[in-house]
C-alpha cells in the first residue's frame, strides 16, 4: 500500500483553526467513565476501549512513534475522558477538543455510542470497535481520511480496525 495522491486533503482536514495540532507529551492519560445506562455486558465495552488503546500503542511502537495511551483510574490528570452515550441517528462516536492552546492538544472528550433500541443505526461489535479506533484517531489530531481503508474515513462502512498508510503518513506530518 502507498499513500494516496489526495493526501493533502487529509492533511487539511486535520487542521484545527488552520494548523496541525498535537500532544506535547508522550504519555496521554485516558480516563474511562462508568457506563450508567442499564445495558448488559458493560465489561465488554470497557475492554473494547482498552483493546483500541493497545492497538494504537502497538501501532506507535511499530512505527517508532514515542507516544502512548495510558489508562488511569481517576479523572485527575486525565488528558482524555471517555464518556458513553446512546448511539444516535448520525454518530457512533464523537471527539471534542476541549482545550487546544497554540497548536497543542491539552484536553479531549470522547463520546462512544452504546446500542440503542430506539435508533435505526445498527451497532455491531465490529462497528463499535471501529468507532472507538476512529475517535482515538481524532484525539491524536487526525481529521477525516480520504480512502475507505483509512481508520479516519467516514462513514466507516467497512469497519476498519487498523490505521492505514494514509493515517500513518498524516500522523507523521503532525508529530515530526
Ligand atoms: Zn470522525
Amino acid at each position: 500500500m502507498t499513500v494516496s495522491a489526495n493526501i493533502e486533503q487529509y492533511i487539511n482536514s486535520s487542521k484545527i483553526n488552520g494548523k496541525l495540532c498535537k500532544w506535547e507529551k508522550n504519555n496521554i492519560n485516558v480516563f474511562i467513565t462508568n457506563i450508567t445506562a442499564n445495558i448488559d455486558n458493560k465489561t465488554y465495552y470497557y475492554l473494547e476501549i482498552e483493546r483500541a488503546m493497545n492497538m494504537w500503542n502497538e501501532f506507535f511502537t511499530q512505527n517508532n512513534m514515542n507516544i502512548r495511551f495510558n489508562k488511569i483510574n481517576t479523572p485527575i490528570n486525565a488528558d482524555i475522558v471517555v464518556h458513553w452515550t446512546k448511539v444516535g441517528r448520525v454518530f457512533e462516536g464523537m471527539c471534542k477538543y476541549i482545550s487546544v492552546i497554540n497548536g497543542t492538544l491539552k484536553k479531549i472528550s470522547i463520546d462512544i455510542g452504546l446500542p440503542n433500541n430506539f435508533s435505526p443505526k445498527q451497532v455491531t461489535p465490529a462497528s463499535i470497535f471501529s468507532a472507538i479506533m476512529h475517535e482515538f484517531g481524532h484525539s491524536l489530531g487526525l481529521g477525516h481520511g480520504i480512502d475507505v481503508d483509512d481508520i479516519m474515513y467516514v462513514p466507516h462502512k467497512k469497519n476498519i480496525s487498523k490505521p492505514s498508510e494514509n493515517d500513518l503518513y498524516v500522523l507523521k506530518q503532525i508529530y515530526n
